[in-house]
């Protein structure tokens, strides 16, 4: 099977990524962390070099370098599960490339700028409940019943009805409701903790109202209708 340049060189950097931030949750010698570090640099330039404007470089660069890019949904929701989707089983492989590419450079672009309002607004994790500095110190909170498996985040979009005092920046009501990508296929808010197939919400503390009404007997029932069509996939397969 023809397999694109784009798409070599972006799972490449996804598995140099979990490698490389799985030594930084773990206590390890300088050499191999050095080691690993030189090979994900490598990956990063090789899969940014295919951006040809300086700045779109830089954008796609800023974002892979961020360890809560949440990069496991997009090689699994974005390339893998949406060349199976049936309204892009006539595209080439270059054409499933170019919006691989292109889909990329704009969800680097919504994470940066989340990223950025975060940065302001999250002072004492009143946002996000975790400070989110990029340090490998602070830990996810204990997960209680949720596992954070991300699932009930894998939404195209939702209404963006945020309560109480809380004034979102208004770039946050596209991002929510799903109008500023086309291709947007989990929640922009959903970050990912070092590469570890994690997800958490990064603004847990001020989320949308239709995200508070989702408890535990909703989850219980999504992961066994998850559970259902696992078994039924393997099945036909
Ligand atoms: S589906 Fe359930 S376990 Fe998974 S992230 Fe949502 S609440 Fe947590
Ligand atoms: S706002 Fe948070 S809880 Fe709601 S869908 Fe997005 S990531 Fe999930």
């Amino acid at each position: 099977m023809f397999v694109s340049v784009f798409h070599q060189r972006f799972i490449s950097f996804c598995n140099e990524n979990r490698r490389r931030r799985a030594l930084e949750l773990q206590d390890v010698l300088q050499k191999e962390a050095i080691e690993v570090g030189n090979r994900w640099d490598e990956a990063r330039k090789s899969l940014v070099s295919l951006y040809p404007e300086r700045e779109r470089k830089d954008t796609v660069a800023r974002a892979l370098a961020d360890p809560y890019f949440n990069l496991t949904m997009l090689q699994k929701m974005n390339i893998e599960q949406f060349a199976a989707e049936p309204q892009v089983a006539e595209l080439s492989d270059q054409q499933l490339a170019k919006i691989a590419g292109d889909h990329l450079l704009e969800w680097a672009t919504i994470f940066l700028s989340i990223r950025r309002d975060i940065h302001h607004l999250n002072k004492f994790g009143q946002v996000s409940g975790m400070k989110l500095l990029g340090s490998s110190s602070e830990r996810l909170p204990e997960p209680g019943w949720c596992n954070y498996c991300g699932g009930c985040c894998e939404i195209r979009g939702g209404p963006p009805e945020f309560a109480g005092a809380f004034s979102p920046p208004k770039s946050w009501l596209r991002y929510f409701s799903g109008d500023a990508s086309k291709y947007q296929r989990f929640c922009p808010f959903l970050f990912e903790y070092f590469a570890a197939g994690k997800f958490f919400c990064a603004i847990y503390r001020v989320k949308p109202n239709c995200c508070w009404v989702f408890e535990r007997e909703e989850c219980e029932f999504l992961q066994n209708d998850l559970a259902r069509k696992r078994v039924a996939l393997r099945l036909l397969g």
